[in-house]
């Protein structure tokens, strides 16, 4: 074991020489010793740099009391998570220490030196095995299955066991718990080794035991309109949603826990509030899953990370959320990961570039931010996997630039790599047009559920419909022509009857695909009609019922009589005042 002793300290940064071989993000504790009654920490801290002798590491706790000349032990293993049925319900820190338990046995808040194990080691699994003696198998592939939830758990040939295997023994079908070993495997050589259910796999390095990477070419339909027709996401996908405080990122982004067509959610909120990650916290279980009728939880991970949390672990925690997501799609799932707010993540990278007097880049942000930013969104993707079956993980990130810019460098980096933006906007959060969701800003590079010439004709009125508002803000509605105010009352109906969306709403909070595609076909043929009106007035009034009667429509649900009778009711209108 190589150890090295602390020749300085400053914040969470810890200099350390050493004797031996250490690598770069290798892992290690810092040792403070028993005094005063206190008895010995262990500190966990990760090597950010290597200068010769000396490490430079981050510590994963607050460093009081450390001091030059404390020891530190070097593990030789980089900084990993622990993969194996127990993840889904859980709430974690970024570093994998599961909270409700660390609270249970260590109080309320977290203290410093508590290292708990990921993965229930009291539950066992009822295994049934997938793999027969004399099978040939490399890393990801399926040894057996346990249930977990709603799913079949694949548990899998380690990813880090390199090479081609022969199974020699698989146990029979039973219960578990997660250190049996479950399989024996001999590599070329003959040598044999026994698998578990947990392996575990350094955050760091994606995950990539799979055939092929596809393009998301497939929707990813999160049962919110303005997203799914306008602004859609990709099966394997990218996006943000940068947004001023308030404007209502986190509320989308639960919104899209819910409903959105995935598997398995990986919600990593970073760095926010401590108050706002406890509401979070308590809210979250609460939420019902519109598939099961269970709790959300049932098939959620929440990594946990508030400003009050080390920013080391931080850094860390987005790592975590990314392997967690990719061992969930090696199972030919699909999964969505939420990060909620890359910027805190991204001031964690500031604050120790800083200690590290690394060159800054604009507003003192590492040079390298962009880089970093592009690696986490390219742990994303759909794949193939070599069993056939496809597995993604989609991820999305809040951002949360200082008074709302979106010129500023963690949202230009994020808009650079991510293939669709959804741009929150204060005024629309103000007016509570929810989702706040610019409909001129935003744009997306994915396919959608609806007819992309009928979207792009809507965007149109859109544009078009604002035009007009931005001119009547100067000439007054006088200076206007009947035709242009018809146009701008058509762009308000299409945000008041089909962009706004109440998350709250028992019906209207997801529309599904279906739905959107019947409803935008009606609402294009309305935008599409001629219509004849003797003034201003008749005109505005005429679009005030129409937009409230569609409101109604919206709030109906899917398939039933009230539905339909909602639509003649919509048609009807139209058809009064048909030129
Ligand atoms: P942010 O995370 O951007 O700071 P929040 O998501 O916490 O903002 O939203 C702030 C408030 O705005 C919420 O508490 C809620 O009252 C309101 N709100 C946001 N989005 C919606 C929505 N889609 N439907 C209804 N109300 C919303
Ligand atoms: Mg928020």
């Amino acid at each position: 074991m190589t150890t090295g002793t602390i020749t300085g300290v400053n914040g969470n940064l810890i200099s350390v020489a050493f004797e031996g071989a250490v690598a770069l993000n290798e892992i290690g504790y810092a040792i403070l010793p028993a005094s005063g009654g206190a008895e010995e920490l262990r500190l966990m801290c990760e090597i950010v740099r290597i200068r010769g002798r000396v490490a430079d590491m981050q510590v994963f706790e607050d460093t009081a009391g450390l001091h030059a000349g404390c020891a530190v032990e070097f593990t030789g293993q980089l900084l990993s998570v622990e993969l194996g049925p127990g993840l889904l319900t859980q709430v974690f820190d970024g570093l994998q220490n599961p909270l409700p338990k660390l609270a249970e046995r260590f109080g309320f808040f977290l203290q410093r030196g508590k290292y708990v194990q990921a993965l229930p080691r009291d539950r066992k699994w009822t295994f049934t095995p997938v793999a027969m003696p004399g099978d040939a198998v490399r890393a990801g592939d399926t040894l057996g299955t346990v249930p977990e939830g709603i799913f079949k758990h694949r548990i899998m040939v380690p990813f880090a066991m390199q090479g081609r295997f022969t199974v020699k023994s698989v146990a029979a079908a039973g219960d578990y718990g997660v250190d049996d070993a479950i399989a024996v495997v001999a590599d070329e050589s003959g040598a044999e080794t026994k698998v578990t259910m947990v392996q575990r796999w350094p955050v760091k390095i994606p995950i990539s035991c799979f055939e092929e990477r596809l393009r998301p070419e497939k929707t990813m339909t999160t049962q919110i309109r303005t997203i799914d027709t306008f602004f859609p996401v990709g099966l394997g996908g990218t996006y943000c949603i940068p947004g001023p405080f308030g404007a209502g990122k986190t509320v989308l982004q639960q919104t899209t826990s819910r409903y959105a067509q995935v598997d398995v959610v990986i919600y990593a909120a970073c760095g926010e509030r401590a108050g706002e990650v406890v509401e979070m916290l308590r809210e979250f279980p609460e939420l019902e899953d519109p598939r099961t009728g269970r709790s959300l939880m049932d098939r959620t991970i929440i990594i946990c990370n508030t400003s009050s949390m080390p920013v080391a672990a931080r850094e860390a925690s987005v790592y975590t959320a990314a392997t967690l997501a990719a061992y969930y799609r090696q199972m030919g799932l699909d999964v969505l990961l939420l990060a909620d707010s890359t910027s805190r993540w991204a001031q964690a990278l500031r604050e120790l570039s800083g200690r590290l007097e690394e060159i800054p880049g604009e507003e003192a942000f590492p040079a390298y931010l962009e880089s970093v930013v592009a690696s986490f969104y390219e742990r994303a993707g759909r794949v193939r996997l070599r069993d056939g079956s496809f597995g993604s993980v989609t991820i999305g990130g809040a951002v949360s630039p200082a008074g709302g810019n979106f010129d500023e460098p963690v949202t230009q980096a994020t808009i650079k790599v991510v293939g669709a933006f959804h741009g929150l906007s204060r005024a629309r959060s103000d007016a509570r047009r929810y989702p706040a969701i610019d409909p001129l800003d935003s744009w997306s590079k994915y396919p959608g559920v609806c007819d992309p010439a009928l979207v792009a004709e809507a965007r149109s009125v859109l544009r078009r419909g604002n035009d007009v508002n931005q001119m009547m803000k100067v000439v007054g509605e006088e200076g206007t022509s009947l035709p242009d105010f018809v146009l701008y009352l058509k762009s308000e109906l299409i945000d008041a009857a089909y962009l706004q969306q109440n998350s709250f709403d028992a019906v209207d909070g997801a529309c599904n695909e279906e739905r959107q595609r019947h409803v935008f076909d009606v609402l294009c043929g309305i935008l599409r009609a001629n219509m004849s009106f003797a003034d201003r007035d008749a005109a505005r009034a005429f679009f005030q019922r129409l937009t409230q009667t569609m409101r109604d429509w919206n709030g109906t649900p899917w398939k039933s009589a009230a539905f339909d009778e909602g639509e003649k009711k919509v048609l009807d209108l139209v058809s009064s005042v048909r030129a």
